[in-house]
């Protein structure tokens, strides 16, 4: 079984965790860029971030032969916060890197008129550097978040195809399956969608377009989520080529429409990373 983990935040995770995942077949991941938890309070915080996002996890994850992706944004959250506001200036110089396969994660965190504004102005760069988007759905007032989500996408006139709306639940699936768009689930350890409701909106809706994800990060969750959703998939029912569309396939087709997506010598790891002199073994 191959895994690609398409959302998942391995800033916020230790070399343990890349270890387990790849010992569980997780074999690629895509880092959306994200709040960190600490606001941050000007834009060189973020050009850093981003630096990490695109050199030093990438270097991390091959340790463990792992093939590792991001996508570059401001994040929703944050976009409310002026003294952020100059990430947006920044993102052209990000957009342009080979290892950023979209933007996002944008969307809505409490739908504020800033929001609206960032979130579009993100969308229009999406279009621009010819990247697919990540889009976020809030966590509080989730159907009227993904329709007003769903409606700036579309006055956007970025294609349906290269949007994926993430952390989907029961109540809004109908609504992103409907748009065209590219259907995103989070699977967490206690709250919110868990791997048997995963199997049940996929045997409701199918596999098609259907992306499931872990959202690790640093808050509680588990980054092998993806695993166990698979294998939930398995004794369900659904076949190891259902398991390997939702799981691989899927998330390779969406990202790949970025033209980055690099997953060739996927089990060789890179050799050195540049500034630092090593992190495997660590004595
Ligand atoms: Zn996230």
């Amino acid at each position: 079984m191959r895994i690609f983990d398409p959302h998942i935040h391995m800033t916020s995770r230790t070399t343990d965790d890349y270890a387990a995942m790849a010992a569980h077949g997780i074999q690629a991941v895509v880092e959306p860029a994200f709040w960190l938890g600490q606001p941050r309070t000007n834009p060189g915080s973020f050009a850093d971030y981003f630096d990490s996002l695109i050199g030093w996890e990438p270097y991390r994850a091959a340790q463990y032969g792992i093939r590792h992706h991001a996508t570059i944004a401001l994040n929703p959250k944050e976009a409310n916060d002026p003294r952020c506001r100059g990430v947006l200036d920044l993102m052209p110089r990000y957009l342009d890197k080979d290892g950023v396969v979209a933007v996002g994660e944008i969307g809505y965190d409490s739908m504020t008129p800033v929001e609206d504004e960032v979130f579009a102005a993100q969308l229009a760069l999406a279009i621009e550097f010819e990247l697919p988007a990540l889009v976020h759905t809030p966590h509080r007032d989730k159907a009227t978040g993904t329709k007003r989500t769903l409606d700036v996408v579309k006055e956007s006139g970025i294609e349906a195809g290269r949007v994926l709306v993430d952390h989907l639940n029961e109540v809004t699936v109908g609504l992103v399956k409907d748009s065209g768009c590219w259907m995103g689930f989070s699977i967490y350890p206690e709250t919110k969608m868990s791997p048997p409701r995963m199997v049940q909106i996929l045997k409701e809706h199918g596999p098609q377009r259907v992306l499931v994800n872990s959202a690790a990060d640093w808050g509680k969750s588990d980054p092998l989520l993806t695993v166990t959703t698979a294998n939930a998939m398995l004794e369900a029912g659904f076949s190891a080529d259902d398991v390997d569309l939702v799981m691989w396939r899927n998330p390779v087709e969406f990202y790949g429409q970025s033209g980055r997506l690099d997953l060739s010598d996927i089990d060789k790891p890179d050799a050195t990373f540049e500034g630092s002199s090593i992190l495997r073994g660590g004595s």
